[in-house]
């Protein structure tokens, strides 16, 4: 079987709750490890302004998703925020075997899933530093109606009870910080890797 790398391939999984910055990490650390595959997710959810198709997702309908599910397409999927969202099987199970890293953005609910299966995969939490400029973010962000924030901060309460579940927490207080603090979690398992 073709290996792109030389090591074996870990698994790094970031949850948070909507708007602690996850999106803006997870692209700062691929741009640091370019090798690194992102599990480009599925979701029901309608494209943000500035999200591409088959880049940020694969937005499907959920007519789509729930015959995907049926046919076992998913190694992990939950419903969060109303819209479903999940990962091929195929491409983790294919990307593992090739011997890549690959980063998971998902919900907690996801990680418990791939925990099950994958009980060596690594798990970081993103807080945001409180729940007052978690709501900041949101309204920034522009992305979203107020009855939308409104839900992902009730979410992000039950959320952040959990982080507990994960190996590394990180704060998401100041950018450069929480970069690099991200980093080098990474780097410490790609060393270790070999
Ligand atoms: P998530 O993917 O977790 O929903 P985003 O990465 O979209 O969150 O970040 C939410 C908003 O907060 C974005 O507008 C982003 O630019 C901003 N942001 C992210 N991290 C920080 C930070 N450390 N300080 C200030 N703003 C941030
Ligand atoms: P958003 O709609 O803000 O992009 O994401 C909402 C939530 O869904 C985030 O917590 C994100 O991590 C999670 N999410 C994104 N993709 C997946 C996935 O494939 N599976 C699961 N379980 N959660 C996902």
């Amino acid at each position: 079987m073709e290996r792109t790398t030389k090591s074996k391939g870990r698994l790094f999984i970031i949850s948070a709750p909507s708007g602690a910055g996850k999106t803006t990490l997870c692209t700062r650390l691929l741009e640091y490890y370019p090798d690194i595959f992102y599990s480009i997710s599925y979701t029901t959810r309608s494209p943000r302004p500035g999200e591409t198709d088959e880049e940020d997702y694969h937005f499907i309908t959920r007519e789509a998703f729930l015959e995907k599910q049926a046919l076992g397409y998913w190694a992990e999927w939950a419903r969060v925020h109303d819209h479903y969202y999940g990962t091929s099987a195929a491409f983790l199970s294919d990307s593992l075997a090739k011997g890549c890293h690959v980063l998971m953005d998902i919900d907690v609910q996801g990680a418990v899933q791939i925990l099950e299966r994958f009980p060596e995969a690594i798990t970081i939490f993103i807080m945001p530093p409180s729940m007052k400029v978690l709501q900041q973010r949101l309204t920034r962000r522009g992305t979203d109606s107020r009855a939308i924030i409104e839900k992902r901060l009730q979410n992000a309460v039950r959320e952040m009870e959990q982080k507990d579940l994960y190996r590394h927490v990180i704060v998401n207080d100041n950018l450069e910080v929480a970069t690099e603090k991200l980093i080098n979690v990474v780097k410490s398992y790609r060393k270790e890797a070999g």
